[in-house]
């Protein structure tokens, strides 16, 4: 019996059906076609060349970039019973013979290696004499300078079309812009390949962007609904990483940080533990995340503004690999924006960069303050058109209240060009608020005609319009990075009176009396777990990690959550009943089923 694709999805991994593009690429790659794959993160990029390297003669290679990645994926394919290894420089003297031998012999089906191992002379003669189904080269972004992971070597892997020219490769990444999709066709050559894009919509993620007031009471808040999760908390600094991490973990909540300046040890140690176990939250620099392919990350928050959105979008994009609901929260203010200008301004770039990150900033201020549907925003600035509303964002689900702003907009620019457009904007509120100091009396802007003609706003106010007019491009900071307010010729219109503003009108967060107690929170809220659940939850969580501690790989391993909430919904009782869940293969039915079984059944 020959088996299909279908058959390998279901017996091997343990999935119902395909999604998306998968059969197509799957069917067009076992056929000995080439492809680029575009799908983002969570999409289920591993099976388009996992299932073909299995439906083919001889060995899948994989390159991939990064050393976690492929012990992740080897731990996982093996679990599932398919025999996967790696080659790469983790790897002791011993060990790698011992891979090489299987290789030769052919008691592979997937081999990952570094790009740099696969183009040694000595890996190349023998793989001269072994039998290729296919070359996957993932990450495949990483050919192109423009991005942040560009790798050289990646450059060099046009020798395998050269030497295997009858060897299908597939090419995949979750990067979306043209630019780098052109630019990995050309330097891989893959122009002949059939191209397979799929929407970079992630449906299942909930966009919310507030103003922050109070961050920390805001951020325990949020980590509320989050409870036993695990989570990305991303800041700007590390000296914020390491101040969240430990006030969070004061908190109760297990808290590891992640930044470049920790030495390497400790930042193995806590990526581990925050791959390995189900509830930790990493507080880190966006130095975290390239290559973090843990399915259950339930929520990404941001402390502090991203660089971009395709930063943004990227980070986010670590949330619900699985599928299952997962929050982007992020909180910013009027001083992110400054700062953001002025890391820019202060950077060592040219100015013709300079502008290029300047406008992304601008882009990704006018995505914080929208007030239309932010899945919308977020796809336009990737080539998509969505029609909003999606029912999922925060602007959607609770449209935000606008404001005529047209009369504070033009006090607050007029007092900016009467101060000289040399002042930030703390001074400048100060000046419409008529403040009577010191500073005030000396620079003489007692006797500016725009003194204390904003006393009936108080300065919460003022921020927030400030904050609105630079997202709105109404003002900006000085390109020399001093913070310092400039109109620019979009205020004139304003001044003039050629044209309103709306505001967005400030949502004043609602006090909570207290934070929930810890008796009233639910782990696995976010999943929609109910507290009469919560029991047979836990008792499956307990039993995935002792066995993952068992078997020496991460709790996603084991099962996803997706097939442990399928479980707790379904109660099989028996094999055959816990073999129709999404997720349990063969092999990991025979391995695990009565453990699950016996946890699932127990009589209190
Ligand atoms: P990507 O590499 O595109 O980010 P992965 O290949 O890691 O995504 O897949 C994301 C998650 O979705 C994985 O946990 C994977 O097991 C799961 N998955 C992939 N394809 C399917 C499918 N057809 N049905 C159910 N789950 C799937
Ligand atoms: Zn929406």
């Amino acid at each position: 019996m020959s088996a299909t694709p279908l058959h390998i999805l279901q017996s091997i991994f343990g999935y119902a059906q395909f999604r998306g593009h998968q059969l197509a690429i799957v069917e067009h790659v076992a056929e000995g076609g080439d492809a680029l794959v575009l799908m983002p993160t969570g999409g289920g990029k591993s099976l388009c060349y996992q299932i073909p390297a299995l439906l083919r003669q001889g060995i899948g290679i994989v390159v991939s970039p990064l050393i976690a990645l492929m012990h992740d994926q080897v731990d996982a394919l093996r679990e599932a019973g398919v025999a996967a290894a790696y080659l790469n420089s983790s790897l002791a003297a011993q060990e790698q013979r011992e891979v090489e031998r299987k290789l030769m012999a052919g008691e592979l089906d997937l081999l990952y290696v570094a790009p740099e191992r696969l183009l040694t002379g000595r890996f190349l003669e023998q793989l001269d004499r072994t039998e290729v189904a296919l070359f996957a080269i993932d990450e495949a972004h990483c050919v192109s300078q423009w991005g942040h992971d560009f790798r050289p070597e990646y450059r060099e892997l046009t020798v395998l079309h050269q030497r295997y020219p009858h060897v299908p490769r597939v090419a995949l990444t979750a990067t979306a812009d043209h630019r780098t999709r052109d630019e990995i066709v050309e330097r891989l050559v893959l122009q002949d390949a059939r191209q397979f894009v799929s929407s970079f919509d992630r449906p299942n993620i909930h966009y919310t962007v507030t103003q922050r007031h109070n961050p920390r009471s805001q951020l325990l808040g949020f980590l509320d609904g989050h409870r036993g999760d695990a989570g990305i908390i991303y800041c700007l600094s590390r000296r914020k990483v390491d101040e969240t991490a430990a006030w969070l973990a004061e908190a109760g909540i297990e808290a590891l940080p992640y930044h470049a300046g920790l030495d390497a040890a400790t930042r193995t140690a806590n990526q581990q533990r925050f791959l390995r176990e189900d509830s930790v939250v990493m507080v880190a620099t966006v130095a975290f995340g390239m290559g973090i392919d843990k399915p259950d990350v339930r929520f990404v928050a941001h402390l502090d503004l991203p660089r971009s959105m395709e930063g943004y979008y990227q980070e986010t994009g670590r949330a619900g690999r699985d599928g299952l609901p997962a929050d982007a929260w992020m909180i910013y203010g009027l001083s992110d924006v400054v700062t953001m200008s002025q890391m820019i301004a202060q950077s060592e770039s040219g100015d013709e960069r300079k502008r290029v990150e300047r406008s992304k900033l601008d882009s990704l201020l006018s995505y914080a303050e929208a007030t239309q549907c932010r899945r919308e925003l977020l796809l336009f600035a990737f080539g998509e058109t969505f029609h909003g509303p999606c029912g999922h964002c925060d602007n959607c689900t609770q449209p935000p209240k606008t404001w005529d702003a047209t009369v504070p907009a033009q006090k607050a620019l007029s007092a900016v060009y009467r101060s000289g457009q040399r002042f930030g904007a703390g001074h400048v509120i100060d000046i419409l608020r008529g403040l009577d100091n010191e500073r005030m009396n000396q620079l003489g802007h007692d006797r500016l005609s725009t003194f204390g003609i904003g006393a009936d706003m108080d300065e919460k106010q003022w921020r927030s319009v400030f904050r609105q007019l630079l997202a709105a491009g109404l003002l900006t900071t000085d390109a020399e990075g001093f913070g310092t307010l400039r109109l620019t010729a979009a205020s004139r219109e304003v001044l003039t009176g050629k044209r309103s503003v709306r505001m967005r009108e400030e949502t004043r967060p609602v006090r909570r009396a207290s934070r929930r107690r810890d008796s009233q929170l639910v782990t696995g809220a976010s999943l929609g777990i109910e507290a009469y659940e919560q029991p047979m939850w836990e008792a499956l969580r307990a039993l995935r990690a002792r066995l993952a501690k068992q078997h020496g790989v991460p709790a996603y391993v084991i099962f996803h959550d997706a097939t442990l909430l399928a479980m707790l919904r379904a109660l099989p009782e028996n094999e055959e009943e816990l073999a129709s869940i999404s997720g349990v293969g063969e092999a990991k039915l025979k391995r695990y089923g009565r453990d699950f079984l016996e946890v699932i059944n127990a009589k209190e």
